[in-house]
Parts: C-alpha cells; structure tokens; sequence
C-alpha cells in the first residue's frame, strides 16, 4: 500500500483526528485515493486480500468506538471540485458544507440553505439524507454518481431511482458516493445571503455548535423529539466522564474533555434506557456507530 499510495496511506491513523467528537481508536489504515481509477485499484485490493473497508466523510455523524477500524478506512476529502450544470450544482463527495454554501452565494444558487449548517461533506450528507424539518437532501438531488466495488467505472444514477430514508440513503453494500447533482435556482445573492445568516443563527440559538459533538444522537421518533423525550426524563447535563447531554440541546453528546468512545456508548444506552422505561419509547440512533470496542 506503502509503495501504492506513497503519503496518501496512514497506519494506525487515530480517529480522532477525523471526527467531529474527537473520540475513537485507530484505522489500520487509512486512504486517500486521487481519483475513480485509484479507488477502484484499492476496492479491487481489498477484495483480492478479503479486508474490510468503508468510506468515511468528515465524522460529524459517526461514533468510533475506542478499539478502532480493522482494515481500510477510505477519505475522498481531497474530492473538492464543484461546478454549475444549468440549475444544476454537481459537487463531488468531498466538498465541505462551507465550500458548497460559499459557492451557491458566488453563483447566485438558491435551494440549498437549508444544508448550510449541516457540517460534513457531500458524500455524507447524500449516505445520511442529511436535512432539517424543511427539507432533505433526497428533496434536492437530480442524480448521484456512484462506484461499485466490482464495477470498472462510475454511474449516474437518477436521484429518484434510490431508496431515500429517514436520515439514511438506503444502498446496496460496497458502494462508494462520488459525487452528485443538486437542483438550484437563481436568486439575488442578499436574499441567499440572509436565508443562510437566518439558518446558522438560529442553530447557534439552539444547538452547541461550538463543542465537540456529533450532531443528533437519536433519530426523532414519529411524531415526537427525541430531544424533547431525554429533557423531559430529566437528562440534561447528564455525564459518563467527559461525555455529557448537552445542556442546550438534549439530543446532542458533547466531549468536554477527554471523553472515551466507551463513555459516549454508555451515555447513550443510559438515555435510550432511561426514555423507554419512562415512555416505553425505543429511541433509534442516527449517529453511526464503527469499530471494535477494544483493542487487544
Ligand atoms: C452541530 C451539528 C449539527 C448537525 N445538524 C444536522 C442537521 O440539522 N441535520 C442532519 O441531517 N444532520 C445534522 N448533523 C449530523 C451531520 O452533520 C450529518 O449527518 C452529515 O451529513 C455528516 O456528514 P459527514 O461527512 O461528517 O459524514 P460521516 O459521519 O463521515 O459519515 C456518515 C455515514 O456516511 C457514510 N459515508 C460518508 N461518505 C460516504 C461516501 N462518499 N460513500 C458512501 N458512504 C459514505 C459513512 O460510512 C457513514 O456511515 C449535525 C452534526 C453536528 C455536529
């Protein structure tokens, strides 16, 4: 991989570096392919040598636990370009959230300033549905470019021709995002300007977007908050160590300090035992969680 990658493999790569929670153990190796081509040699690499992968994007919904990731931890965060097709934004899986916004303010696109605070990259955003009350990403996108492991080149798939969830694009397994096209439309670039200064205040009002965290633990049951379920059975503030229930917003774990992995997950089967023995609700997560509980 060494000779293959040259600087673009690490061994041993903590996780978190890559993580918004700044929690998790070590990748056994962690890759950044240049290109489509140089991805397929490394799926095709790790098939032929039968280790595991998966894609990460920038871990702002992902939890790794303490033991790490066994075999290879794939980046596409030097994937950055972003261009206008039409009304089409095209941005490929590792654009930033800040990147895209800036873009849509410089080319005059309306449409996605509801995306604006959802910290992340493009890949992650389509993998999570990414969205807030008004809107999700599986509202805006015209197609999605994808690669198979055991295909030799990329497609274009029709936004509406893939199976879009709650918080989750649902995909075959071995399937890596490359990019995708958003539906804009033109709009003068103060309104945009204002529409986008509306949405990150009124997160700042209502979310720590300032600690470390890894946005909503929980999905919102039909219906109801989840955020709304932990303050009423009383878990604000509650901690495991150095992880707490945001004192702002209930659905949020912050690592105040020097938080574990394994104080996180026990944070989060204390609340999802607390709020079902009080409501008889299951609540589900929406962070992903990744990795070995230990490491031996
Ligand atoms: C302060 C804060 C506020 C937030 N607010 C919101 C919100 O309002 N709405 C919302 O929906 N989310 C919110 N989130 C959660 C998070 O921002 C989103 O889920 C975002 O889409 C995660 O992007 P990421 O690149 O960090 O994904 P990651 O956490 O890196 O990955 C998420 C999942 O996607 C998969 N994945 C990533 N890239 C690819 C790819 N290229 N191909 C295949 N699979 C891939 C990963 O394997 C993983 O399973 C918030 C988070 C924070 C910290």
């Amino acid at each position: 991989m060494r000779q293959h990658f040259g600087q673009r493999v690490r061994f041993d790569e903590p996780m978190g570096r890559h993580t918004s929670l700044q929690v998790g153990g070590p990748a056994d190796a962690y890759v950044r392919p240049k290109d489509v081509a140089e991805l397929h040699h490394l799926l095709e690499w790790c098939r032929d040598h039968t280790l595991a992968w998966r894609v990460l994007g920038k871990g702002f919904n992902t939890l790794v636990l303490d033991g790490g990731l066994r075999g290879v931890t794939i980046s596409l965060a030097s994937w950055r370009t972003l261009s206008l097709e039409d009304d089409l934004v095209v941005a490929q899986a590792g654009v930033t959230h800040s990147a895209f916004a800036r873009f849509c303010v410089e080319h005059e696109r309306s449409g996605m300033e509801f995306a604006v605070g959802i910290p992340g990259l493009v890949g992650g955003w389509l993998r999570m549905n990414a969205g807030t009350r008004e809107r999700e990403m599986a509202d805006v996108t015209e197609w999605v470019e994808l690669l198979r492991a055991d295909a030799q080149s990329a497609e274009r798939v029709p936004a509406r021709a893939l199976c879009w969830k709650y918080r989750e694009l649902e995909l075959e397994p071995e399937i890596v995002l490359l990019g995708a096209a958003f539906r804009t439309t033109r709009a003068p670039v103060l309104e945009i300007q204002a529409r986008l200064d509306a949405q990150l205040e009124r997160r700042k009002a209502t979310q720590p977007v300032n600690a470390r965290s890894f946005g909503s633990v929980f999905k919102n049951p039909p219906q109801d908050h989840a955020g709304r379920l932990i303050e009423a059975a009383g878990l604000k503030g509650a901690r495991v160590g150095d992880a707490e229930i945001s004192p702002i917003h209930a659905n949020f774990i912050v690592n105040t300090g020097h938080a574990r992995a394994s104080d996180v997950l026990e944070l989060i089967e204390h609340t999802r035992g607390k709020v079902q023995a009080e409501t008889g609700i299951r609540l589900e997560t929406e962070v992903r969680i990744e990795g070995e509980a230990t490491w031996d």
